[in-house]
């Protein structure tokens, strides 16, 4: 992290969390996270759940003391390029503004590997969340072959350029999310060093287009991140703060996170005033807020609150309690053993992404929020070849050559596969360490 760009933190609840379930986790988050006032939280639910968390997102606000400069920011996870229009089943960046989202995620690996979307698509979709003033979160990432293959620099680098001219024109705006393929949904959290090469890469590139968009654009590390490896990630110069999926379905898992990049930020603040003026003493609360980086520290109790929260605290542990008895729910290492098996279980039945479903039995409450829309996308939601569909019209029934249109979502991936080697780089990649990583499929959360 860096003193003069305000860390974020954004949970991707992916298709997870879509009812009532929604609003509990969100109040959850919004408590166990209204003391990070350094710190910008997002959550990203479902569609069908947005508006319902922009509202209790908003209630827990205006009902507890939260710290200044605190709030809960509302994501979607997907949008289309268009305004509106003759696009069953999409949904435009006016209506997410409308149901209450300030940002979006674009360009996913799941929705890359999954919904065929293009550097193409996602830079179309990234330029429409900016003309409606949504903040977009666009990822980049590599495969395991892609890594394995040294491409690593390379592929980020072609993910990249395709928007990247695009956030020129607010700088800071925009987010970029390096999430290597290999790490999300796995338990194998790349090492901080290896991630802050990539980082440092991207910086390098937006500084091309301007050294004002290298300085303001918040760079977010995901993949298998938790409260436990959070701080050594966040330490690195050039990792601003996170896109978490699995611990981002646990309050408890994802407040432990934003924990740790608020340390880090009043470090880091602390730092930079104490060289800006030498001399100065630090005064009592300066002293209050010293932060230990140890990693006992982290592994403990994080007293973030101010005396003001001293209520709030209380009613926070028994959120964190509440929150500790739904269990962790990021896979573990262990979980990632196994994965070849589960992959290709994942890539055969969409109903396979659901796991946390499994612990969740279904809700009356999420028919009341949504009921016949959402029941009836509830079955779409798992055919791939729906969404696939919708991809291929979404990024290419206006601009794109027939040849892309014909071609399905593999020729998609294969399409960037052979960008890859046009743009190889092979020599910087030699630098990142590989190590055996069982799989770059998406695993279920
Ligand atoms: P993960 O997912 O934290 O479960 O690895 C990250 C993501 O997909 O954004």
């Amino acid at each position: 992290m860096n003193p003069f760009r305000r860390p974020l933190i954004a949970g991707n609840w992916k298709m997870n969390m879509g009812g009532r379930d929604a609003c509990e986790l969100a109040n959850a988050v919004a408590k166990r996270t209204r003391v990070n006032d350094r710190v910008d939280v997002v959550v990203a639910p479902p569609f069908t759940a947005i508006a319902a968390v922009a509202h209790e997102v908003e209630e827990v606000r205006g009902s507890i003391d939260v710290a200044e400069g605190f709030g809960v920011g509302i994501a979607a996870q997907n949008l289309h390029a268009k305004s509106s229009g003759a696009f069953t089943g999409e949904v435009s960046a006016p209506m997410l503004r409308d149901a209450g989202a300030t940002w979006v995620i674009i360009g996913h690996s799941e929705r890359r590997q999954l919904f065929g979307e293009t550097d193409e698509g996602v830079a179309e979709k990234t330029k429409a969340a900016l003309e409606a003033d949504l903040r977009p979160i666009v990822c980049v990432g590599e495969t395991l072959a892609e890594r394995e293959a040294g491409q690593t620099l390379a592929v980020v680098e072609r993910q990249l350029r395709a928007f990247m001219g695009l956030l020129a024109t607010s700088p800071g705006v925009g987010v970029v999310a390096y999430e290597p393929v290999w790490a999300i949904g796995t338990g194998r959290v790349a090492s901080p060093q290896d991630a802050q090469q990539v980082h440092g890469r991207i910086r390098e590139l937006l500084a091309e287009v301007s050294e004002e968009l290298a300085e303001a654009t918040c760079v977010l590390y995901g993949g298998s991140v938790k409260a436990d490896n959070a701080a050594g990630l966040l330490g690195e110069a050039d990792i601003d703060g996170a896109l978490v999926g699995g611990a981002s379905l646990d309050a408890e898992g994802f407040g432990g996170i934003a924990d740790a990049a608020q340390r880090l930020a009043l470090a880091l603040a602390e730092e930079s005033e104490a060289e800006s003026e030498p001399d100065a003493v630090p005064n009592a609360r300066e002293a209050e807020h010293e932060v230990d980086l140890s990693p006992a520290a982290f592994a403990g109790e994080a007293d973030l609150s101010p005396e003001t929260f001293d209520t709030a605290e209380a009613e926070q542990d028994a959120y964190s309690a509440a929150a500790n008895d739904e269990g962790e729910s990021a896979p573990d290492v262990a979980a990632s053993e196994a994965a070849p098996a589960e992959q290709a279980a994942a890539a055969g039945q969409g109903d396979e992404q659901q796991a946390p479903d499994d612990e969740q039995p279904p809700d009356d409450a999420q028919a009341d929020d949504a009921a016949p829309a959402e029941q009836a996308a509830g079955d779409d939601d798992g055919d791939a070849a729906d969404d696939d569909g919708d991809a291929a019209d979404d990024e290419q029934a206006d601009d794109a050559a027939p040849a892309e249109q014909a071609a399905g979502d593999d020729d998609d991936d294969d399409d960037d596969d052979d960008d890859d080697d046009d743009d190889d780089d092979d020599d910087d990649d030699d630098e990142l360490a590989t190590e055996v990583i069982p799989s770059d499929e998406p695993k279920k959360k």
